[in-house]
């Protein structure tokens, strides 16, 4: 037997007990006449203790060739702690230890595997296993678990069957690429891994699952931003027989469910805003609402002042930051630098202050007079001690600077506390979206999801226009999931390939098989997929959700541990008939 106990589980009850425990030396105090170390498992950690009047000297001798990460075994009374440590639940006890066994010895470890570490990022991840068993990382990871087995519980309590699609299929298109994988018995041929179980989804509602759910891998190999893991884990779900209600209410609740296990906080129902709304007011189709700072268009209050800048303007638009009007000179500056580097984009910025003691200044006050400035701060609704700031340009593009501005703001200011939650939806989204480079229509959520029934008859006219049923739910600035009714109507699919671009042979050739099964009785059905790793990132108060993962990639999509991608052998090559010519 390794053990009696765990590391986290003796206390005062036991006291004078027999014990055995197991686990990695974490550290060691040595004062010559007594050492002390801390025992760690998954569980918690426990003192040992040898002592010179106490212990054999053969078992003092062994004791001091032990080295951190040495994996050992005890046996020992448990005994009262002279100094406790109030800050663990093991802290008032130690092991008076009587055997030693050491079942594995150690390196020094690249880092030190404490709560706080020395390691850098990158060498952490080239030893993910050893950072593991740190416990931040560790709850992490016990935090993922549960949330799982909370949406797993939730949804089978719901009627959800959990049904596994496969991996190596044909593209499903979520807007990214495909990550392919060549074919040995079939030479020249790939398959692709999917970008989300889509397609498979949906064959399952004609096949009559009537609600499926899944949680499981997705591949999408993009650019990678900051915090974008070429896989990850969606909660996939899909309902027959519904419309946008129906499934808005299955995951509202689960989300609520999830939530108030969490914190404890109830929720109503989530708010609802449409996309048009959210970008006017927010910029942004995922808005923050856990602060407030909503966009105020100016165009009929400074327009036509001989400020050249906001009359070529196509929309001048601002944010009021509450108590920011004490700002320095510097600080504003700071602001402006920061609005006009080039991720923003910004090519300057406006300013207004409704100071403390009730004096108003602008920063182009040469083109605005008292009135003006007064009806200015009057659209804002700002109070003393409040700061406007105005970004002006291209409507898209300065909606989406001062987004970030706001955002940027909120972060400052301490706006977007991690244990608040301000859950949304965002609805009615446009089915189609422009893409100038290819000069065609892009799905907006993906080619399945069916337009706005009061809607369909722009698809001949103005179809950039048109509307979804669509909806992505919105947790405190991230969408957390997002989906749709679908199409179910081969006649109105396949008209929908027509207006993404497709020929009817290239629709053929890659949705062939889902236009065939919509012959045989396909029936009306939605769904929507959650970004695990995100979610649970959230619901934890974190945004990185690389912490959420046992394994991720590093920010270039490699993994550092073992070492991929890497080349593959000559013979592999062979046997898949293919031949590398790889471009300088
Ligand atoms: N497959 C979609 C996605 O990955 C979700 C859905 O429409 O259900 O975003």
């Amino acid at each position: 037997m390794f053990r009696s106990h765990t590391n986290g589980e003796l206390t005062l009850k036991n006291l004078n007990e027999e014990v055995t425990l197991s686990g990695w030396v974490q550290t060691i105090r040595d004062k010559g006449f007594m050492i002390w170390i801390d025992l760690r498992d998954r569980y918690g950690i426990t003192q040992l203790v040898f002592d010179q009047d106490r212990s054999s000297a053969e078992l003092m001798e062994n004791a001091k060739k032990l080295g951190r990460e040495f994996v050992i075994q005890v046996t020992g009374k448990v005994i009262e702690r002279v100094s406790k440590n109030p800050n663990i639940p093991t802290g008032e006890i130690e092991i008076l230890v009587e055997q030693l066994t050491v079942l594995n010895e150690s390196q020094l470890p690249p880092f030190t595997i404490e709560d706080e570490t020395d390691g850098g990022e990158e060498l952490r991840m080239k030893y993910r296993y050893l950072d593991i068993r740190r416990a931040p990382v560790r709850d992490k990871l016990i935090f993922r678990h549960k949330m799982a087995q909370k949406v797993r519980n939730y949804l089978s309590d719901e009627g959800f069957i959990e049904v596994e699609t496969p991996v190596l299929i044909k593209s499903t298109p979520e807007g990214a690429r495909d990550f392919v994988v060549p074919s040995r018995m079939n030479p020249g041929q790939f398959y692709a891994l999917p970008q989300s179980p889509q397609t498979f989804k949906q064959l399952l509602m004609v096949g009559g699952m009537d609600k499926y759910f899944q949680i499981v891998k997705c591949f999408r190999d993009e650019d990678l931003r900051a915090d974008r893991q070429p896989e990850f884990t969606q909660i996939d779900c899909e309902m027959a027989f519904v419309e946008q209600e129906d499934v808005m209410n299955v995951f509202e609740g689960m989300t609520k469910t999830l939530i108030r296990d969490i914190t404890g906080q109830e929720f109503g129902a989530f708010p609802r805003m449409t996309f048009a709304d959210a970008m006017q007011k927010y910029g942004n189709d995922k808005p923050d609402i856990r602060f407030g700072m909503e966009f105020v268009e100016l165009n009929d209050l400074v327009k036509g002042k001989d400020f050249k800048i906001f009359d070529e303007a196509e929309l001048v638009v601002g944010i009021n930051v509450e108590g920011c009007a004490d700002y320095t000179r510097k600080q504003i500056d700071e602001l402006v630098d920061w609005v006009k580097r080039p991720q923003i984009g910004a090519s300057g910025m406006v300013w207004a202050k409704f100071q403390n003691d009730g004096v108003k200044t602008f920063s182009v006050n040469k083109f605005y007079n008292e009135k003006d400035l007064a009806k200015i701060i009057e659209k804002f609704e700002a109070k003393e001690g409040d700061l406007m700031l105005i970004l002006s340009g291209n409507e898209h593009k300065v909606r989406t600077q001062l987004s970030a501005l706001r955002m940027e703001l909120g972060n400052r200011l301490g706006l977007r506390k991690g244990d608040v939650f301000a859950p949304l939806w965002v609805v009615d989204f446009p089915l189609l979206e422009f893409d100038e480079e290819s000069g065609r229509y892009h799905a907006m959520h993906h080619p399945f999801t069916s337009p706005k029934p009061e809607d369909l008859h722009l698809l001949e006219t103005d179809p950039g226009k048109a509307r979804a049923n669509a909806y992505d739910m919105v947790l405190n600035g991230n969408e957390i999931g997002g989906g749709s009714i679908r199409i179910f109507d081969k006649e109105l699919q396949s008209r929908m390939f027509d207006l993404l671009g497709f020929t009817k042979e290239e629709a053929e050739a890659q949705f062939g098989f889902l236009m065939n099964a919509f012959k045989y009785g396909a029936p009306p059905h939605g769904g929507l997929a959650f970004g695990f790793d995100r979610l649970v990132a959230i619901l934890d108060g974190n945004e990185v959700i690389r912490d959420y993962i046992a394994f991720p990639k590093n920010n270039s999509g490699r993994d550092v541990m073992i070492d991929a991608p890497a080349a593959i052998a000559d013979e592999q090559l062979d046997e898949l008939e293919l031949k590398l010519n790889l471009k300088a």
